[in-house]
C-alpha cells in the first residue's frame, strides 16, 4: 500500500512542470516581459496565457513518459538538467544552442573547473538536485496499467488541447513575441537544450579517415625558387574581440608593443565564421566558407593543414588550450597546457609556453611550413587567471569566474590585461621570428582571434550566440599580419598597398584559407585569389591554372 498523501503521475508530471516553468526560466520571463512590455489588461494575460500553455505542454509531454520507472528518472534529470541550463543563461546571458552543447562537451576539465564556483554550486544543488531527489523520493500511487493509460491519454489530450487553444486564442500576440525575439526560445528552459542536444547528436560523428580535399594541390616550385624555406607561425587567439585592440582604435593602450612594431598590418573590419571555438576554428581551416560550413561536414574531411602537407609543407600544431576541436587530426601536435611548471604560477598555463622551443621547431622546418599556436588567449569567465600579475596593469579587477559578483569596469579591466598580455606574446613571437629570419628563413606570422566577446553590453557575458543573433562584439575579431622584409621581397608585396587595404576591406576567416594559400604559392583549384588578401596588394601569385 503507498503512504497516505502519496502523489498521482499525473499530479507529480503537473507539479514538475509548474516547477520548471515557474522556477528555471528566469531569464525567460525577464526577456518576454522586456519584449511585451505589458500595459494594457490584456498583455497581462498574454503572459499568463504564455505561461499556462508551457506548463500544459511539458504536462503533456511529461504525461507520455508517467509509467513506472520511467517518470521518475526522466523527470528528475529534467529538473537537474534545467538548474544547470538556467544558471549559464541568467549567469552570461548564454544562448543554448547546438554549438553551446558542442562547447559544453567538448571543454576539457580545467576550463570546466572554472564554472564551479561556490554560486555556481549552490544554485545547481538548491534549484536541481534538491527537488530532483525529491522527485525521486516522493511517494506515487500508480493505478493499474489499463487505468495509467487511459489517465495519461486524458491528460495528453487535455493539456495539448489547452495549450492548442490558449495559442490561438492570442495568435497574434504569439506570433509576433517569437518572430520578434527569436532569441526568446533559445532562453525557455528545458526545450532549449532538449532541441540542441538532439542537433548536437545528429552532427556529432566521429569519420575514421577524412575525406580527402584539394587533391590537386602542389607547390609552384618555380616561383619559390629563392632557396629560402618559408614558415609561418598562425596564431589562433581565443576570445579576442577588436573593439579592445588599441591597434584598432580602442581609447587604452593594450597594444603598446604590436603598436610600436614594424611591418605590422591590422584588418580593421573581421569578422568570425561562428561565436565560439568549436565552431570557428574548424571553420577557419575547412576551406569551405563561413556560407555553407557545417561542424559535422568539415569533420569528416581534410583542410588547409592536410592540404599544405601534401604539397610538401611541414605542419605543426601548438595547443596551450583544449585542443584543436578537431582541425589536427593526423597532424603532428604538441599540448602544452599539461605543462605546469613553477613560472606559469603552479596553475595556470600562460601563453608565452607556446614560444618555448619555437626557434627549433621552425629550424627544423627545411622546407618551410606552417606552425599554429592556439593561445588561451582571453578565455573567459576567469580573464584574471590568463596573465601573469605583471601584465595585471589595468586595476581594479575582477578576481573571480562570477562576473555578477564584479562591476563592469572590473569585468573589462580583466579583460583588457589578457589582450595587454596577448599583445606581449606577439610581440615576442615577432622577435623570435627575426632572429631566425638572420638564419636564412623567410617568416611571417598571422594571428586571427576565433571569436570575440561580450563584456556586458546589452546585458550579455562571454559568447556563443547563434551567429545569426549575435552582437557585433561577439564577431568583430582581431586579424593581424606581420611579415618580414624578405618574405615582404619573396611575395612582391607593397605594405602601403596593405595598410590601405586593412583599414577598409571587410576580412573574414574565409580569407586565412586563400591567404595561406598564396604565401605558400600553393597551385590548387580551390584557391580563390580574390579571397587572398595579400594578392590584391601585387602579391605574385597568379590565377591558378
Ligand atoms: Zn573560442
Amino acid at each position: 500500500m503507498p503512504p497516505r498523501g502519496a502523489l498521482t503521475p499525473g499530479q507529480l508530471g503537473l507539479l514538475t512542470s509548474l516547477y520548471i516553468v515557474a522556477a528555471l526560466n528566469g531569464a525567460f520571463w525577464t526577456r518576454l516581459l522586456a519584449d511585451v512590455q505589458p500595459a494594457a489588461f490584456g498583455d497581462w494575460l498574454f503572459v499568463l496565457a504564455f505561461a499556462v500553455a508551457l506548463v500544459a505542454l511539458l504536462n503533456a509531454a511529461l504525461s507520455v513518459a508517467a509509467v513506472p520507472f520511467v517518470l521518475k528518472p526522466l523527470a528528475a534529470g529534467l529538473v537537474l538538467l534545467s538548474a544547470f541550463a538556467a544558471y549559464f543563461i541568467d549567469e552570461f546571458g548564454t544562448a543554448i544552442d547546438a554549438n553551446m552543447i558542442r562547447n559544453v562537451l567538448e571543454t576539457d576539465a580545467h576550463e570546466a573547473g572554472e564554472f564551479l564556483t561556490g554560486p555556481f554550486l549552490a544554485f545547481v544543488i538548491l534549484l536541481g538536485v534538491v527537488p530532483a531527489g525529491l522527485i525521486v523520493i516522493a511517494p506515487v500511487r500508480w493505478p493499474t496499467l489499463p487505468k495509467a493509460l487511459s489517465a495519461n491519454s486524458a491528460r495528453i489530450l487535455i493539456s495539448s488541447s489547452l495549450a492548442g487553444a490558449l495559442v490561438l486564442s492570442f495568435y497574434a500576440s504569439f506570433a509576433s513575441t517569437i518572430r520578434e525575439s527569436r532569441d526568446l526560445l533559445f532562453a525557455l528552459v528545458p526545450s532549449n537544450f532538449i532541441v540542441a542536444l538532439a542537433k548536437y547528436g545528429t552532427q556529432h560523428h566521429a569519420p575514421h579517415t577524412l575525406r580527402r580535399f584539394g587533391e590537386d594541390a602542389h607547390r609552384d616550385d618555380i616561383k619559390t625558387a629563392s632557396g629560402r624555406p618559408l614558415v609561418t607561425i598562425l596564431v589562433v587567439g581565443e576570445t579576442a574581440r577588436s573593439a579592445n585592440f588599441s591597434l584598432n582604435g580602442y581609447a587604452r593602450e593594450t597594444n603598446p608593443r604590436l603598436s610600436h612594431t614594424d611591418n605590422i598590418l591590422s584588418f580593421k573590419q573581421a569578422s568570425s565564421c561562428g561565436t565560439d571555438t568549436a565552431h570557428s576554428v574548424p571553420c577557419m581551416f575547412s576551406g569551405i566558407g563561413q556560407e555553407k560550413f557545417t561542424v559535422a561536414d568539415a569533420a569528416g574531411q581534410e583542410n588547409l593543414l592536410h592540404i599544405l602537407r601534401r604539397a610538401g609543407l611541414d605542419v605543426l600544431w601548438r595547443d596551450n588550450q583544449s585542443g584543436c576541436k578537431g582541425v589536427c587530426k593526423d597532424v603532428a601536435t604538441e599540448l602544452l597546457i599539461k605543462r605546469r611548471d613553477a613560472s606559469h604560477d603552479g596553475e595556470a598555463s600562460y601563453d608565452e609556453v607556446l614560444l618555448d622551443g619555437l626557434e627549433d621547431r621552425i629550424a627544423a622546418m627545411k622546407h618551410g611550413g606552417l606552425i599554429v599556436l592556439h593561445m588561451m588567449g582571453s578565455h573567459g569567465p576567469a580573464y584574471f587567471k590568463r596573465v601573469p600579475a605583471s601584465f595585471a596593469r589595468f586595476q581594479p579587477t575582477c578576481q573571480s569566474a562570477q562576473l555578477s559578483r564584479c562591476t563592469g569596469e572590473q569585468i573589462v579591466n580583466s579583460y583588457d590585461n589578457t589582450i595587454l598580455y596577448t599583445d606581449h606574446v606577439l610581440a615576442e613571437l615577432i622577435k623570435i621570428l627575426g632572429a631566425v629570419e638572420a638564419k636564412g628563413i623567410d617568416t611571417a606570422m598571422i594571428y586571427v582571434s576565433d571569436h570575440g566577446e561580450s563584456l556586458g553590453e546589452k546585458g550579455l557575458y562571454l559568447h556563443g550566440m547563434p551567429r545569426a543573433l549575435a552582437p557585433r562584439e561577439q564577431t568583430h575579431i582581431p586579424f593581424i599580419i606581420w611579415i618580414s622584409h624578405a618574405t615582404q621581397a619573396r611575395l612582391r608585396v607593397s605594405m602601403e598597398c596593405l595598410q590601405e587595404l586593412a583599414a577598409t576591406v571587410g576580412a573574414s576567416h574565409d580569407n586565412l584559407f586563400h591567404m595561406v594559400f598564396g604565401m605558400f604559392a600553393i597551385r590548387t583549384h580551390l584557391y580563390d585569389p580574390r579571397l587572398d588578401l595579400l594578392h590584391r596588394c601585387g602579391a605574385r601569385r597568379e590565377s591558378p591554372t
